[in-house]
């Protein structure tokens, strides 16, 4: 199976666009990751898939905890920042919940310690016990779908 295929059929998986943060040490880390999911209720588990390339890898390695915050529809610019397509580094106004940095005006936020961490291939999928989580009650997400960012259509009818 060459590269192109694989990455065009996981693109036809439709999904939400998160920001995984962590503070390890002085330094405080921010990376775009689709790869989330939820995993368990009890005890409450969520996954995501972290390059063995990124630099979030070690960071979250050397911390042992880390926050995903779920994009707005209006946060496509931080999605971009944080996946490295913007070139100038930012002076980004993170928003502190406990002693996890996060992305404001998420839909929502959720703060781990890392449970487990399973290498899987060039990616090691990091399971994150929930420690806290914030949520928003209005705003609609934003999705990625075929390598596109997209808004929500609801006007799906019921038969
Ligand atoms: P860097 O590339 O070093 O950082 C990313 C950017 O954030 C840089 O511009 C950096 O300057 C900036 N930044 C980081 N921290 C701060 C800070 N404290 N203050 C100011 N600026 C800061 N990769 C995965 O491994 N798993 C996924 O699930 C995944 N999903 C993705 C989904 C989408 C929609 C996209 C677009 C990309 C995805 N990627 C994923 C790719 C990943 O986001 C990029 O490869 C990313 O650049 C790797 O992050 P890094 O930790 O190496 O950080």
């Amino acid at each position: 199976m060459d590269g192109r295929t694989f990455r065009n059929a996981m693109g036809k998986f439709a999904t939400g666009v998160t920001v995984v943060t962590t503070k390890s040490g002085e330094d405080v880390h921010g990376m775009t990751a689709n790869a989330f999911m939820s995993v368990s209720m009890d005890p409450q588990l969520i996954c995501v898939s972290v390059g063995h390339n990124a630099t979030m890898h070690n960071k979250i390695k050397d911390s042992g905890k880390f926050a995903v915050s779920i994009l707005s529809d209006a946060q496509q610019d931080m999605s971009n920042y944080f996946a490295g397509q913007v070139k100038e580094k930012k002076d980004i106004p993170f928003e502190w919940i406990h002693e996890y940095p996060v992305i404001s005006d998420s839909l929502v936020n959720i703060m781990c310690t890392v449970y487990d961490a399973h290498p899987a291939g060039d990616h090691t999928l990091y399971i994150g016990e929930v420690q806290d989580i914030a949520v928003k009650d209005e705003g609609e997400p934003l999705t990625f779908f075929g390598g596109k960012y997209c808004r929500l259509n609801r006007e799906i009818e019921v038969e």
